[in-house]
């Protein structure tokens, strides 16, 4: 942690195991369990009896604010899940304005270092919000329970680094890059090294051992702590992967499992930029990462449509300018990401 960036403190963050059994012990009375239905059932032996639990069915913010009338008298919240519940845990603490400890179940996505919380307003995501929780707990046997394939996943918000700097540095190169973030070397280098350093360890990250949940963890509280503390900046640590994520979504209408389709825009990403593909490509698939369409419940031709879209996209959306502005997809792109990912090219 050496970038000036990190004055502002990360989130505390504790490793450790049985974690939950300790929350009536330190959390204000009576605390409310933000998490999902099929999570529940295996976790509320941990609580007392009668303890308060929201289950989340949507982000819809309309939805959730009506929801608040039904927390008056919580004293905290506890939020116990993946990327939604921890989310809508951070809305509730910031609406009440209540004391907040989160508990991620997986690693599929860094939602637990951002200060604010991913919500939709009519179907369109929103960042809103303020939380800050008193500590990140990453129970190891809670982790361990997750499936794999979901947990790995998680390098996906770790590799977008390389293809968030890439696009940085293409913006630069063409005079393109925001006045108001302007192009900070001790920023990209960070973030690269972070990256470099979860691909150097991607056996540990396949075998999900806790030298490689480490490297996802700490890949994930640089990208939360550093895209507030550079002044909101997200210029170092995403960019093309995420906006072909971003389009699959839209075209689609299907929510996919966040690291997945941010890995298929990775290895799309670094062939737009001509750099590295190989290589990314085969350490996601030899973590163990299926980001094959097929995988997330879409074909090839959305892929291909997403692609074809994707300068149109950026730009109605006002997304950083990246080399998703200036690609043409071509058959032979298309065919060469299709090798890529399904292993049939060098590094696979
Ligand atoms: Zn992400």
């Amino acid at each position: 942690m050496t970038h000036p960036a990190l004055a502002i403190a990360p989130f505390p963050t504790v490793f450790g195991r049985n974690l939950l059994a300790e929350v009536p012990a330190f959390a204000a009375p009576p605390f409310l369990v933000v998490t999902m239905a099929d999570l529940w059932p295996r976790f509320r032996g941990a609580f007392p009896e009668g303890t308060p639990v929201h289950l989340v069915e949507t982000m819809e913010r309309a939805a959730l604010e009506a929801a608040l009338p039904g927390l008056a008298g919580i004293a905290s919240v506890v939020g116990l899940g993946g990327g939604q519940a921890i989310d809508c845990a951070k809305y509730f603490a910031w609406r009440r304005n209540l004391p907040l400890h989160q508990f991620p179940t997986s690693l599929s996505v860094d939602a637990m270092y951002g200060q604010r919380a991913g919500v939709r307003e009519n179907g369109i995501v929103r960042y809103v919000g303020w939380a800050r929780p008193e500590t990140v707990y990453f129970d190891l046997d809670i982790l361990a329970a997750a499936p794999a394939q979901i947990n790995r996943a998680g390098i996906g918000d770790v590799f977008c680094f390389f293809t968030g700097v890439w696009d940085w540095d293409y913006a630069r190169d063409r005079g393109r890059t925001e006045a108001k973030w302007p192009y900070d070397a001790a920023l990209a280098a960070e973030s690269l090294a972070r990256a470099e350093a979860a691909l150097a360890g991607w056996r540990e990250i396949r075998d999900l051992t806790p030298a490689g949940i480490a490297l996802i963890v700490e890949g994930f509280r640089w990208g939360g702590a550093s895209f507030h503390a550079a002044g909101w900046c997200p210029r170092h640590i995403e960019g093309v992967e995420h906006y072909l994520f971003y389009a699959l979504e839209a075209m689609t209408g299907r929510k996919f499992l966040h690291g997945q389709a941010v890995c298929l825009g990775i290895v799309a990403g670094a062939m737009m930029h001509g750099r590295r593909a190989d290589e990314l490509a085969g350490a996601i698939r030899r973590i163990g990462v299926d980001m094959r369409p097929e995988a997330m419940g879409i074909g090839w031709d959305d892929v291909a449509r997403a692609l074809a879209a994707l300068p149109g996209f950026v730009r109605d959306q006002g997304l950083p300018y990246g080399v998703a502005h200036d690609f043409a997809a071509t058959d032979a792109f298309l065919a060469d990401l299709r090798r890529r990912v399904e292993g049939e090219l060098p590094g696979g």
